[in-house]
C-alpha cells in the first residue's frame, strides 16, 4: 500500500501502517478510523484531495498467533526497514509539513522518544519537510471516545488545521516570484 492525494499538495499525512481494509483495496485509510480521518480533514476545512496520504510501513502488520491475523501497530524494525520507500517517496514529493498521524510515524519521523500525548500540535525541525508536527492517530481518538467526551477529536482536527495552514504560509513564502 503506496499513497494517495496530492503528490504536489503542501501537506503529507504519514499514518502508521494498512490494516486489513487499507491492505486490501490498496488505499490508505479507508476503514474505520480512515472514515474519522476524513471528517476531521473535511472539519478542518480540507478535502482528502488537498492532502498526499501515505503510511510509516507499507504492508499490514498482522499478529497471527490466534491463527488469524489481527492487525497490531508495526514494530519498531518494521518501521525502520520501510524507511527505503518512505524517505525517497517523501523526497519526491518534498512537501512544506509533514503530519504523522499516531505515535509509530512521529517516533519515525520526528524522535523516537516521541510522547504523542504532551508532543502533538507542535513543530519540529525535518530533514524531510520544512516543519513536521504529529496529531493523534484516528483509531486511538476512535477507544477514547467509547471512555470519554470526543476522545480528543477535537485535537485532531486542530492539528490538521495547524498543519495546513503552515503549508500554505510556507509554500507562499517560498514560492519563486514572476
Ligand atoms: N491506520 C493507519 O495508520 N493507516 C491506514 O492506512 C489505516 C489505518
Amino acid at each position: 500500500m503506496f499513497g494517495e492525494g496530492d503528490p504536489h499538495s503542501p501537506l503529507v499525512l504519514v499514518g502508521e501502517g494498512p490494516g486489513d481494509q487499507e491492505d486490501a483495496s490498496g488505499r490508505p485509510f479507508v476503514g474505520r478510523a480512515g472514515k474519522l480521518l476524513d471528517q476531521a480533514i473535511v472539519d478542518a476545512g480540507l478535502t482528502r484531495e488537498t492532502v498526499y496520504i501515505t503510511n510509516t510501513v507499507k504492508c499490514r502488520a498482522a499478529d497471527w498467533s490466534t491463527g488469524k491475523p489481527q492487525n497490531r501497530p508495526p514494530t519498531e524494525l518494521e518501521s525502520e526497514t520501510c524507511r527505503q520507500w518512505l524517505i525517497p517517496q517523501l523526497q519526491s514529493i518534498s512537501p512544506h509539513v509533514i503530519l504523522c498521524i499516531g505515535a509509530p510515524s512521529a517516533k519515525n519521523l520526528i524522535k523516537k522518544n516521541f510522547v504523542i500525548t504532551k508532543e502533538r500540535g507542535k513543530f519540529f525541525p525535518s530533514e524531510h519537510a520544512r516543519t513536521i508536527m504529529a496529531a493523534l492517530h484516528p483509531a486511538y481518538i476512535l477507544r477514547q471516545m467509547n471512555i470519554s467526551g470526543d476522545g480528543g477529536y477535537s485535537l485532531l482536527v486542530d492539528d490538521i488545521a495547524k498543519a495546513w495552514d503552515a503549508a500554505i504560509r510556507l509554500r507562499e513564502k517560498h514560492m519563486p516570484t514572476l
